[in-house]
């Protein structure tokens, strides 16, 4: 047996995968303890015209603000949220959250009752069969409409749960909720699926955007291209995400895209920020109906 530092990689294996899982455990309990003390904030990054810039809606991102830690992306903790079970009260705080923030604006500015709210749906959030009811009951107290919302689930959500999906589409349609395939062209991307669904809107990953620039990738051109013309031709429209320059905007415009999301435009923004971005938006539109 090995003996003080001369461990066996066996040993040392174990030594890290015991950190590892310790870590893991310590962030499962702060994960909990987090709902209960009400650590999670959403930003919301705004959604515009490809042409116009005008403002078409946001994302709603959760973010963790950890007491020590300081802002943990979700990348970080909505698996481990899957993991233990946690993402189920998760998402319906998001859901919770992102209504009333969007009641809150549409009683405050009469032009964001045009507006939608994209939030991102867990699979297992969407399998909860209480889904539906929870989500009727959130739209009753916060007095939102479906039209006002959106809800991004991505290929492999859909690809799992199409029974689930096509029996909820129907109730999701008469509330006038629609519905994003997020990160489009990086999942299974089986052509086939899309003609069966209703489905509103593709949204292209950012990494096809990110393609665009300096036309360093044909390739990626193209997919997008197609992406486009499949989006137009099955009566969806078409959200590009991560757009970080003004080159890329102008070819997305060019290729057909009608709306994108990205630092280009906004990072994601507090809701006191969002606020104030709703605000400059109603300037700039009311400066043009005075012209
Ligand atoms: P997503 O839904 O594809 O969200 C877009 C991600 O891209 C966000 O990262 C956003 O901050 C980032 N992003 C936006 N524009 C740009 C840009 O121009 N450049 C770059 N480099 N990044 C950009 P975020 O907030 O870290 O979220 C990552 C993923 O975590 C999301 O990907 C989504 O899958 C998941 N997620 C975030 N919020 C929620 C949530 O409330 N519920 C669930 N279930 N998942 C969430
Ligand atoms: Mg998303
Ligand atoms: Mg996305
Ligand atoms: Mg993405």
């Amino acid at each position: 047996r090995a003996k003080g530092n001369n461990l066996t990689s066996y040993e040392l294996f174990n030594v890290e995968m015991r950190q590892t899982m310790l870590e893991v455990f310590e962030l499962e309990t702060s994960l909990r303890q987090a709902l209960e003390q009400q650590q999670f904030i959403l930003h919301y990054q705004p959604i515009v015209s490809a042409t116009s810039l005008e403002l078409l809606g946001f994302e709603a991102l959760v973010r963790w603000v950890h007491p020590e830690k300081g802002l943990i992306s979700p990348g970080k903790f909505i698996p481990l949220a899957e993991e233990t079970g946690l993402i189920i009260p998760l998402s319906e705080w998001i859901f919770q959250e992102a209504c009333s923030q969007m009641a809150q604006w549409c009683a405050d500015f009469r032009m964001a009752s045009s507006l939608k709210m994209s939030i991102n749906i867990a699979a297992y959030h969407f399998q909860s069969p209480q889904f539906l009811e929870k989500i009727d009951q959130i739209l009753t107290e916060t007095q939102l409409l479906g039209k006002n919302l959106k809800l991004e689930i991505t290929e492999s959500l859909l690809i799992k749960n199409t029974d689930r999906f096509l029996s909820l589409v129907p109730q999701l349609q008469q509330r006038q909720i629609e519905i994003s395939l997020d990160d489009f062209g990086t999942g299974y991307s089986s052509l086939n699926y899309l003609k069966r669904f209703p489905i509103n809107t593709l949204k292209i990953d950012k990494s096809f955007v990110d393609g665009l620039d300096y036309q360093k990738n044909q390739a990626d051109v193209s997919i997008i291209e197609a992406i486009i013309h499949i989006a137009q031709s099955l009566g969806m429209d078409v959200v590009a995400e991560g757009v970080e320059t003004d080159r890329q905007r102008q070819q997305l415009q060019q290729l057909g895209c009608e709306a994108i999301q990205g630092y280009l435009m906004s990072p994601p923004l507090t809701s006191e920020k969002a606020r104030e971005f709703i605000n400059r938006q109603l300037s700039v539109t009311s400066d043009q109906s005075h012209t």
